[in-house]
């Protein structure tokens, strides 16, 4: 095992500083656990960064993860059409400024950009970020810690399907929600490890992919870790994904990595995803005290 993997005894709970651990299952060599004190259940051990990044390369969009990465991101359009339209719906906003962290190669961004926001990405992927910068995206290699500080502040910040890779899912909340304007918004999407298909499934839930997915994230768990960040769920919704036949095929059969972006795209949904809407909370503690 690499030197750079933390031993699951060293560790302390992402959410809520705990060390006591429940093992659940065992997938390609590494082990979920789950927190005994908050519920938090995570990949054990976690990647470290250079193994992160190396995940991540040309061979994860052309190949590995996804057959072509670009393809599909057309088929999605319709998914990111009705993931926006939602989004403003819900915090009456319209038009502004809107950082998407895990932009992959931009697919999101380009939907928000037609409907008049003021969009900026950062992705981890050097391979996605050099494609959007070639669609004359504004993006950046990084995570939330690497978000330019010229970029100023947001009124609204996505992740999409991308808390569930980071290491530190926490510190990423909470550096994003230091760039939200005071009433900002951040809508964040991922797979709820409580839903019936991954309670049925087990390890052959079609989102059950360490070391890719380091966090398994519940309503309960995802709820307690964005207040500790400082913002208020105010609203979930459980879209489906819109996806290639084979790619579907081959996920519901457990067989998630391997990529087949085959054949026309099909709504998929579960009810296994969710996507919650959280309003930075504002600092009135800070006036009286
Ligand atoms: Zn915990």
């Amino acid at each position: 095992m690499p030197k750079n993997h933390h031993s699951s005894s060293s560790r302390a709970c992402n959410l809520c500083n705990a060390r006591d651990f429940e093992f659940l299952l065992k997938k390609t060599g590494y082990s979920i656990l789950r927190c005994r004190r908050c519920e938090l259940t995570f990949t054990d051990p976690i990647p470290g960064p250079d193994e992160l990044k190396s995940i991540y390369g040309q061979e994860y969009f052309q190949g590995e993860m996804y057959n072509d990465y670009q393809r599909e991101v057309e088929s999605r359009s319709p998914d990111y059409r009705k993931w926006l339209s939602w989004t403003e719906k819900t915090s009456l906003l319209s038009n502004g400024s809107w950082l998407d962290i895990g932009c992959a190669t931009g697919g999101f961004m380009q939907i928000a950009l037609e409907k008049g926001w003021d969009v900026c990405g950062v992705d981890l992927s050097d391979y996605c970020v050099s494609t959007a910068k070639a669609a004359n995206l504004k993006v950046e290699t990084g995570t939330a810690q690497d978000i330019p500080r010229e970029w100023g502040q947001f009124d609204i910040i996505s992740m999409w399907d991308t808390i569930e890779h980071l290491d530190d899912p926490l510190s990423a909340l909470n550096v994003a929600v230091q760039r939200l304007q005071p009433e900002g918004w951040l809508v964040i999407s991922t797979g709820d490890i409580s839903s019936i298909a991954a309670r049925l499934l087990g390890k052959r839930w079609w989102l059950m992919l360490p070391p890719v997915h380091l966090y398994y994230f519940s309503r309960k768990t995802l709820d307690a870790m964005l207040r500790k960040a400082g913002l208020t769920p105010v609203s979930v919704r459980r879209f489906g994904r819109r996806l290639r036949i084979g790619r579907a095929f081959r996920l519901l059969s457990g067989h998630g990595t391997t990529s087949a972006e085959v054949g026309p795209s099909v709504y998929f949904n579960a009810l296994d995803i969710m996507t919650i809407l959280a309003r930075r909370t504002s600092p009135e503690e800070n006036i009286s005290s």
